[in-house]
């Protein structure tokens, strides 16, 4: 269906906004640190118009979903919560929004990690933002989506993922200072591109594994006497601290130092070389790790091409990021990888590039 098909009238405009993966720092946002994401190549967009009624009117093409929504007494739940929390929140922030009408279509896969979330809100306020000439820049739409997601989702993101959607591009990394918001967009290594891969393993343990380690970090900080662990940058410290807080601390401490060595410039092969020590220090010591991810990353870490891998996201199943070296990864590459892994009884998927790999195999 398209949004004249639905709405009875072509859209006043539109905007897309892309998914994004982290390259670098994991489990470092929560502890003020430092994160090194980028932006895939699939996104979201949003047509938009001007609803006929006194309702918002919000359809997603990949949902084939249609939900109206008459007034803030009636807040939707599910998929329209992220669109209708961005309409509130640009009320709250003192715009006037007349009743709109929306129509969603993506190709970011939804809840691989990948934040369709994310996509969904930047494209959405981009879209509004054009439609009425508001006067509101990249960073304020990234703060304004992650409001909406808190208090309308009902999720607690942290600002990482909107940020990357709003500021980076599939050419670019955004390294992003979590406490201040200082961010610098730097081009990715020259001759390097990106492979994204699902484990096929959901991630169960996550939410609980995920605020485990989050009370372990704060309790390591006040032992230290410190308001979060990215005030640490000496390792030695972490010593000190009983188990397993000594080797939490050590990984958010030497992550944060490897997102800082790429802020100075690193070769293609450096960046590999980090990006497979943050999986060994996700794995040993934040232990967050599983055994497919671990077999995953070390078939591709075992690949001619590749500079490192790791996996992305919380862990605890979920994806796997690597860098290639430009123009390895095709058919045979995806073919090559998916084979191996199969081998050893899971199966696994190419999320980015989006190119049909997965039928390579
Ligand atoms: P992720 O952001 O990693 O993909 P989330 O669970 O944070 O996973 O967000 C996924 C949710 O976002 C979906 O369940 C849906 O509610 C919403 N969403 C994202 N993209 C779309 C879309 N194109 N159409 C409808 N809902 C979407
Ligand atoms: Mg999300």
């Amino acid at each position: 269906m398209t949004f004249q098909q639905i709405f009875g009238k072509p859209p006043e405009t539109q905007a897309s906004a892309p998914g994004r993966v982290n390259l670098l720092g994991e489990h470092t946002d929560y502890n003020d640190g430092f994160v090194l994401p980028t932006a895939i190549p699939q996104n979201t967009t949003v047509q938009l118009g001007f609803s006929s009624d006194d309702k918002h009117h919000i359809y997603s093409e990949n949902l084939q979903e249609q939900i109206s929504i008459l007034d803030v007494e009636h807040p939707p739940s599910g998929f329209a919560s992220y669109i209708f929390g961005c309409i509130e929140v640009l009320k709250k922030a003192g715009y006037t929004i007349p009743p709109l009408a929306l129509y969603v279509n993506s190709s970011v896969p939804m809840g691989s990690g990948l934040s369709s979330s994310a996509a969904l809100e930047v494209a959405s306020l981009r879209a509004i933002r054009q439609l009425l000439n508001l006067p509101i820049d990249d960073v304020e739409i990234a703060q304004l989506s992650q409001q909406a997601e808190i208090h309308y989702a009902g999720v607690q993101c942290g600002i990482m993922d909107q940020m990357a959607s709003s500021l980076a591009d599939t050419e670019h990394i955004l390294f992003l200072d979590t406490r201040t918001l200082e961010r610098r967009v730097m081009p990715l290594p020259t001759g390097a591109e990106i492979i994204v891969m699902d484990s096929g393993v959901p991630r169960t343990l996550a939410s609980s594994g995920y605020n485990q380690r989050r009370a372990e970090c704060e309790e390591a900080a006040r032992l230290l006497g410190v308001k979060a662990l990215r005030d640490v940058t000496d390792v030695k410290l972490t010593e000190t601290l009983p188990e397993p807080l000594n080797r939490r601390a050590r990984h958010v401490v030497t992550e944060n130092n490897r997102v800082l060595e790429v802020l100075q410039g690193v070769t293609p092969e450096r960046f590999g070389q980090l990006m497979n020590a943050s999986h060994a220090s996700l794995r040993d010591d934040y232990e967050v790790s599983v055994p497919a991810l671990d077999t995953l990353v070390e078939i591709l870490q075992n690949t001619a091409g590749v500079f490192g891998a790791r996996l992305t996201g919380a862990g605890f199943g979920g994806a796997c990021v690597a860098l290639v070296a430009s123009g390895k990864v095709d058919a045979r590459f995806a073919a090559h990888v998916l084979e191996q892994y199969s081998q050893s009884g899971y199966t696994g998927r190419v999320l980015v590039p989006s190119l049909g790999l997965n039928d390579a195999a």
